[in-house]
């Protein structure tokens, strides 16, 4: 079985009819873990995790210690594409080189793009340092935790600025990056078709999604078993962000643990899911998945999964599905 799934490595992630295929990334969190995504057959970096380069560590990262640590990345995996997320602090990740107050409700509170937008001196410094690597591969830059339009235009303006810093100190870097976001709130699932036009990409974080959707805390042990993926709510707004990006010409990724589940795949692919990000280890298992189907065929399991009532009709089914073409 392992010497199978090694075969599929080199393989491309399209369905046994060849009409539609799909992008399978890896999710990274340093340089050192590209190693393994390369090993494992990742096509690009769906989802650079930057929160560990300011994590234990008494002071911010500068701008070249940041540089230095992208570019390793985007030489690495050149031509593949690396997506950058910008920093992504706050809820249960707090930065000791950060006076981050306490709060009642952390990931209700001033995390992520949001503490970026009120402290963008640092926002810009890792602007600069992902648009310089940006000149050695291909990048892409994401926000998590966007909730408006406004917000990432409030972002998009600081990029800006970083970019006429570079232009002006006369140093290279992509004129043609792709700006996305993560969807992984709610609010903005639903308005998906508004945010396309300010976007070049979606990426839905799941873990996020999923814990906002159903008002369940993702890290709360007592109430997991509330905690679900295939929560009819969840797979609606999944469709929805996809189908509103394919309308305005844009694609949907997702780099949440659900893109790494062989069990969603079969869903996923046949809502047009256009990139899968997940733990390297998880890739060869998901191909075999969508290698194993052809595109009609994932297509009515999606729509047959979305007039499904309950999760656990939804569950069975998918387990049939694997069952057949294990
Ligand atoms: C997510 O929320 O799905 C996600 C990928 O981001 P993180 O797990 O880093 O919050
Ligand atoms: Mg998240």
């Amino acid at each position: 079985y392992r010497e199978e799934l090694k075969k599929l490595r080199d393989l491309p992630a399209e369905t046994r009819d060849g009409a539609k295929k799909v992008e399978l990334s890896a999710n990274i969190g340093t340089p050192k873990d590209v190693k393994g995504a390369l090993e494992n057959g990742a096509e690009g970096i769906g989802l650079y995790r930057t929160e560990f380069l300011y994590m234990d560590r008494e002071n911010l990262p500068d701008e070249e210690e940041q540089f230095q640590a992208y570019k390793q990345v985007v030489e690495a995996m050149n031509p593949r594409p690396v997506i950058i997320r910008t920093l992504d602090i706050g809820g249960d990740k707090r930065l000791p080189c950060l006076d981050m107050p306490e709060e009642l409700n952390p990931f209700l509170g001033w995390r992520a793009i949001r503490m970026c937008l009120d402290t963008p001196q640092i926002l810009k410094v890792q602007l600069k340092a992902i648009l310089r690597a940006s000149h050695y591969g291909n990048v892409k830059i994401m926000y998590p935790m966007i909730s408006s339009l406004a917000e990432i235009r409030k972002a998009n303006a600081i990029l800006e600025e970083a970019k006429n810093e570079l232009r002006q100190q006369g140093i290279p870097f992509d004129e043609n990056l792709e700006v996305g976001i993560m969807v992984e709130i709610p609010s903005v699932a639903v308005t998906a078709d508004i945010l396309a036009r300010e976007v070049d990409f979606f990426s839905i974080g799941t873990n996020d999604l999923i814990q906002y959707t159903l008002a369940v805390d993702r890290m709360n042990e007592k109430i997991a078993h509330l905690y679900e993926p295939f929560h009819p709510a969840v797979l609606r707004l999944i469709k929805n962000v996809i189908d509103a990006s394919h309308r305005a010409g844009k694609w949907t990724g997702m780099c949440g643990e659900m893109a790494g589940d062989p069990l969603a795949a079969p869903i996923l692919l046949g809502m047009g899911l256009d990139e899968f990000s997940m733990s390297a280890t998880s890739i060869s298992q998901v191909k075999k998945v969508i290698r194993s189907l052809t595109y009609e065929q994932a297509k009515q399991i999606a729509a047959k999964a979305l007039e499904m009532e309950s999760p656990e009709e939804i569950k069975k089914m998918l387990h049939e599905v694997l069952e057949e073409i294990k």
